[in-house]
């Protein structure tokens, strides 16, 4: 890959962000030997989300267009919260996407040795200290942002002191909280991060990875940069939250390195969708008050519950690719989202008949016991995709939606005296409809025109609408799972003093039983994926069981009607 920038604007793809153009800026002035080196940081501590994904793009994607590594580091420094349950996911998930880490994962974990090491170390030259205060006397001394912070009565003890207090931590002498090891740096800094924050804390649960060995766990900040050196990382790639933290990453770095060779790190605007909640803390909140089925729920912005739904890796790295990586703050608007999956769908999936709410409809003139096979083509944006066999006899299924007996004018489906389209078979007349004791439509009676088979000689006969079908005699049932928004206000977590749940949507799980599907249909392995034609994209769930499908709408179809009348 040719690592200069190029105003010429024929030889750029797309526009460069501004983390290439850092990253090729670091390439061009021969910064760390030239290499490029990222990870991904996920804290193992619920499954990945959609934002996440954005994340990975860039810390995989970099690496691929400039020839570097990415590594795989679990950021486990919280055995309280964090699980193995996670981190296995985790993996499934960036694989899924498409991004290989090779043999490159490691865990914050494995440095717990080393990060111990540069504690002591650390203490050894005055740069840190044992401080017996609570955390809520610690935070009350910080200061504010026009104020410096007061300095700890805890602050010049001795270096002996201090390790011999540091050591005992680590012993299991101490209750939780009682002592914290904290950084000398400026209690006057006006980086409130730089007044000497809490590098390591006593936690008395046992750890995923290291069991009872530690007593003592290092904190995000003190552990983050610091893996990123060990790891010989030379671009640490996170959100703007972030961005505060910098000089502490910095000053941590300063302190270590030996050589030239710094790891630099960048921020970016977060991915935030419309209509749902993102950080982990509250789709965890959602899985375990059952207001969702399980982080895959179909509703999640967990990539496991995108997955689920429908969506492909190819969509969610087209949506981050259209969102970019910016230094704003800003919301996306989930329907962006929505586009980019109809748009790889539309290309990638078999159109078939799926009746959602069915009605009857007999054709009276058809014979009783004959059969047809009528074939369809399985998606006109790609030829490739062939043409299949769909059986069509006297009684079919249409959608109740697609009758009307007394129609507004306009209504070019089903209705006594009209005309229209069943698609790839016959033009069809409704004479009449059968009712029930709730006057609603039963049965719905036709004659056929046996002129107007696709290839026969009136196939061309104008009539204004079209409308999908299965045979009832071959139709399988199915579920369908139809799925909106989990939420009914765009920024649920936005209101001050409001719990998010506040806003959910009744309506965001709607299931439809006794569906009728075409027979092709029978044996879909779950994750499958179609265009129900007139209806949307639709996935086959985990709960498919032969001969017993199970739906879940990705998605709906936009400007359904045009687009059927042209094909
Ligand atoms: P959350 O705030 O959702 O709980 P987190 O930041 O605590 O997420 P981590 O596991 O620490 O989650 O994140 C791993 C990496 O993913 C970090 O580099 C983080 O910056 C990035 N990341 C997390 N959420 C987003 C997001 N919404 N958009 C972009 N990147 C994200
Ligand atoms: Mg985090």
């Amino acid at each position: 890959m040719n690592s200069e920038i190029t105003n010429d604007k024929d030889d750029l793809k797309t526009t460069q962000n501004f983390v290439e153009a850092f990253i090729a800026e670091d390439l061009r002035e021969g910064r760390n030997d030239g290499r490029i080196h990222t990870r991904f940081p996920p804290e193992p501590n619920g499954y990945l989300h959609i934002g996440h994904a954005k994340a990975i793009c860039l810390d995989f994607g970099m690496a691929q267009q400039y020839g570097g590594k990415c590594n795989l580091r679990f950021d486990d420094t919280n055995p309280t919260k964090e699980d193995v349950e996670y981190v296995d996911s985790i993996k499934e998930d960036i694989q899924w996407l498409g991004f290989d880490w090779e043999n490159r994962e490691f865990y914050a974990s494995d440095y717990f040795g080393k990060l111990w090491d540069f504690a002591v170390d650390l203490i050894k030259r005055g740069l840190a200290y044992v401080d017996d205060q609570s955390a809520e006397e610690i935070s009350n001394q910080k200061g504010t942002i026009t104020q410096p912070g007061i300095e700890s009565p805890f602050r010049s003890r001795s270096i002996d002191e201090n390790l011999d207090l540091f050591y005992r931590m680590n012993e299991g002498e101490f209750d939780e909280a009682s002592r914290v090891l904290r950084a000398k740096i400026d209690m006057a800094s006006p980086n409130m991060h730089m007044r000497d924050p809490i590098i390591y804390r006593i936690l008395k649960t046992a750890h995923h990875r290291t069991g009872d060995k530690w007593k003592v766990y290092p904190m995000y900040d003190f552990a983050h940069g610091q893996s990123d050196y060990f790891e010989g990382i030379t671009h640490s790639l996170c959100t703007l939250e972030f961005e505060i933290h910098r000089p502490l990453y910095d000053w941590f770095i300063d302190q270590l390195k030996t050589d030239d060779y710094r790891p630099r790190q960048i921020e970016f605007n977060r991915l935030n969708l419309t209509y749902t909640v993102m950080s982990k803390r509250k789709l965890l909140e959602l899985v375990r008050d059952g207001i969702v089925s399980g982080w895959d729920d179909p509703r999640m912005p967990t990539l496991c519950g995108l997955r689920r739904r429908g969506y492909t890796p190819e969509s969610i790295k087209r949506f981050v690719d259209l969102i970019g990586y910016t230094k704003v703050e800003a919301i996306n608007d989930v329907s962006l989202l929505e586009y980019a999956v109809r748009e790889d769908l539309n290309k990638r999936t078999p159109r078939v008949f799926g009746v959602l709410n069915p009605l009857r409809v007999v054709i009276e003139n058809y014979p009783e016991g004959k059969t047809e096979e009528v074939e369809l083509i399985n998606n006109p944006e790609d030829e490739n995709q062939g043409t299949r066999k769909v059986p069509f006899c006297r009684e079919l299924f249409i959608e109740q939606d697609d009758f009307m007996e007394n129609p507004p004018s306009k209504f070019f489906r089903m209705t006594p005296g009209q005309e229209v389209r069943l698609k790839g078979a016959y033009i069809v007349k409704c004479t009449g409809v059968k009712k029930n004791s709730a006057g609603e439509p039963e049965e719905v009676y036709c004659t056929y025109d046996p002129e107007t088979r696709s290839g026969g000689p009136q196939a061309n006969r104008k009539v204004k609408g079209t409308l999908h079908w299965v045979s009832a005699q071959h139709a399988v049932d199915a579920e369908v799972r139809l799925y909106d928004r989990l939420f009914s206000d765009e920024d649920p977590s936005g209101h001050k003093d409001i719990d998010p749940r506040e806003f959910l949507n009744p309506e965001s799980l709607r299931v439809l039983k006794g569906c009728k599907v075409e027979p092709s249909l029978a044996d879909v392995k779950p994750l499958e994926k179609f265009q129900f034609q007139r209806l949307g994209y639709f996935c086959a769930d985990y709960d498919t069981m032969q001969g017993a499908p199970v739906f879940n709408r990705t998605v709906g179809l936009k400007d359904t009607w045009s687009k059927m009348n042209k094909e």
